[in-house]
């Protein structure tokens, strides 16, 4: 067992944590701050290995359109408004408000921003009003990880003042299992070292103030595109220690590949494909919708091209797989009867449909549009002159979580939550490239707080020895147990439940089904498997958050982002009630709807 002793402890290492880090030590060189991340520094969590077709920062800068001195409350109001206004409209200000700030700072360390004449290039993205969002390629997330790395590790050849490394003290491969207060305070956190599988040693944390920085739950959904370990620790902790979940129900899902995980948003629609079952029956026609797909990934109910996801999940709801085919052109697409901005848009892009081939094949469409694309599949084993994508609708991001406030506090004293662990700052609906800003603004101000509450407090609580021998025994008691469902098989089982029940098409009936069958796998009782005792830690907390998902989904009794409520399975139309304008708030012990 292995003591530490801090001021701030920072849970997670992804683009809020390190920022937190940070902010903090920025603040105030004698803070002593801890960094504790489940795998190795820069390999995991989302932002240091996600990518998509293009990966999007958003930011208002002074020219950004549509231009003026407040700009700002343009992007704070699509955050809010096209949100589904059922977010903190405060944290939407603050978001657009730092967002020059935030983008600042990250260009002067050195993430590549593709720039024109000197400016950042900046384009529309899902759910945006105006062009906003800043972007190095693929890669944004990585790069910015990258360089908040290297700020917090002296380099040698870095053109800027790192912090000295020694300051802020990393500890990689350690997974926080337990938060712990007293008398509604923070006190410390339990941790386990991850990086044998046997045995697992604790690690025993006394600080002042802990911000949870632990990125999203994919790990709940079946269907995904996070990478693996992320099981929501940060809401089951959060959760445990009495802290209020808000927007829990609100997950963005959109059509991605199955195979390599690759969100398929922007150029992969817009080139067109055919959209076939594995029966080669097409059952998706209207190319004027599939168009608009590309500026719409993640499903919305209030986005009409919902029908396509839709349509896509129920084949699968029939067993029946589905693809996205660049060989041959939709049997429907009649290029002259396309919309004129769709024609416009492709002659801007160079795609000249007097040119047979641009008529013909959707493969020299994207080969026009987005050659890199075509390279990145083939590097993964599919070939698009052979071969078609499968394709499902993938869980990409929390919208909800640990509500937070405008200084990044939760309801537990000395508690804050950054990045995609809060919740409060988007709504249902998310515009694309605000959650990279959100870990970026809401990492600085978390650090900025748990800073200047650590320095307030003078004698802090410590972890008394019965506490570390409770621990130790609820531990022991862990890897003794043989009742119940073996931790792999549960969690198979729950997030086949959450992906066809809690994923784009939920009904009442399902919803229910869901909590029911949630709730008798808690009583049966998870046990270990040879997977070891993080991965039974991890999948206790994946059945925490799927209950907390399914509670907040079953209160939600309308449509609203990409929460899709039918009254029935099979029905094409989903639930609306425009009064139905609420902020569902999970708290243990009770369901609270505001
Ligand atoms: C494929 C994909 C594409 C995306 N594209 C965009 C985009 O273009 N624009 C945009 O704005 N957003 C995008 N997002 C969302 C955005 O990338 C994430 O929301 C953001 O990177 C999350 O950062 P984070 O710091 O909150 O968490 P993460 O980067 O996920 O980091 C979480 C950290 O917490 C650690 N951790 C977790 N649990 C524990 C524990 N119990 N103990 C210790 N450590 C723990 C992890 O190891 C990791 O270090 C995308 C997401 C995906 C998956």
């Amino acid at each position: 067992m292995k003591k530490y002793n801090c001021d701030i402890l920072v849970v997670g290492a992804g683009g809020a944590g390190l920022r937190a880090a940070i902010a903090a030590k920025e603040a105030d060189r004698d803070l002593n701050v801890i960094l504790v991340t489940k795998g190795k520094l820069g390999k995991s969590g989302v932002t240091a290995t996600a990518c998509s077709d293009r990966m999007a920062f958003h930011t208002t800068l002074p020219f950004t359109k549509p231009g003026g001195k407040d700009n700002w409350k343009f992007h704070a109001k699509d955050i809010y408004e096209i949100g589904g206004k059922v977010s903190d409209y405060n944290l939407a200000e603050i978001l657009a408000k730092s967002s020059k700030e935030a983008f600042e700072y990250l260009d002067k360390l050195g993430v590549p921003f593709v720039k024109k004449n000197g400016k950042p290039e900046q384009f529309v993205t899902d759910g945006s009003e105006y062009p906003r969002a800043c972007y190095t390629g693929p890669y944004t997330a990585n790069e910015i990880e990258r360089a908040l790395i290297k700020k917090i590790h002296p380099h040698p050849t870095g053109g800027f003042t790192p912090i000295k490394g020694e300051e802020i003290k990393i500890i990689e491969d350690s997974m926080i299992i337990y938060v712990l207060t007293s008398q509604g305070r923070i006190i410390g956190a339990f941790g386990l070292d991850t990086s044998e599988r046997f045995p697992q040693k604790l690690r025993v944390f006394n600080n002042k103030t802990i911000i949870l920085a632990t990125g999203g739950a994919g790990e709940v959904f079946k269907i995904n595109v996070f990478p693996e370990g992320m099981s929501g620790d940060g809401y089951a902790l959060a959760y445990e220690a009495g802290a209020e979940l808000v927007n829990m129900e609100f997950i963005q899902f959109g059509l991605s590949s199955i195979k390599t995980k690759l969100a398929l948003s922007g150029s992969m629609m817009r080139a067109l494909p055919k959209i076939t079952n594995d029966k080669g029956e097409e059952f998706l026609r209207n190319c004027n919708i599939l168009f608009a797909k590309g500026a719409s990934w993640p499903i919305s109910y209030e986005k009409p091209s919902k029908i396509i996801d839709l349509a896509v999940f129920e084949e699968r709801a029939k067993g029946r797989k589905v693809y996205l085919d660049y060989r041959e052109n939709p049997q429907r697409l009649n290029i002259e009867k396309l919309k004129k901005e769709i024609k416009d848009w492709y002659r801007e892009k160079g795609v000249d449909f007097k040119r047979e081939k641009f008529k013909r094949s959707p493969l020299s469409r994207l080969s026009q549009i987005n050659p890199s694309i075509i390279i990145w599949f083939k590097k993964r084993g599919i070939n698009l002159e052979r071969e078609k994508i499968e394709i499902a609708p993938a869980a990409q991001h929390f919208q909800g979580g640990v509500r937070i406030g405008v200084k990044a506090k939760t309801n537990i004293k000395g508690l804050c939550a950054a990045g995609e662990c809060a919740g409060g700052q988007h709504g249902a609906n998310r515009p694309g490239g605000n959650s990279l800003l959100d870990c970026q603004v809401f990492g600085r101000i978390a650090g900025d707080t748990a800073g200047g509450e650590a320095k307030s407090i003078k004698n802090p609580k410590e972890i008394s020895r019965s506490q570390i021998e409770e621990t130790k025994k609820k531990l022991q008691k862990l890897l003794n147990r043989r009742r119940g469902l073996k931790a792999s098989l549960a969690r198979n089982r729950i997030r086949s439940i959450m992906s066809s029940l809690v994923g784009i098409v939920r009904t009442r009936e399902g919803l229910n089904k869901t909590k029911r069958q949630l709730e008798e796998m808690k009583k049966k009782g998870i046990c270990m498997d040879e997977n070891g005792l993080v991965y039974l830690l991890e999948t206790i907390n994946i059945l925490k958050v799927a209950k907390i998902i399914a509670t907040a989904a079953s209160l939600r009794d309308e449509s609203r982002g990409p929460h899709l409520l039918f009254d029935n399975s099979g029905e094409s139309e989903p639930r609306n009630d425009k009064k139905w304008q609420r902020y569902i708030v999970i708290k243990k012990g009770n369901g609270k709807d505001e």
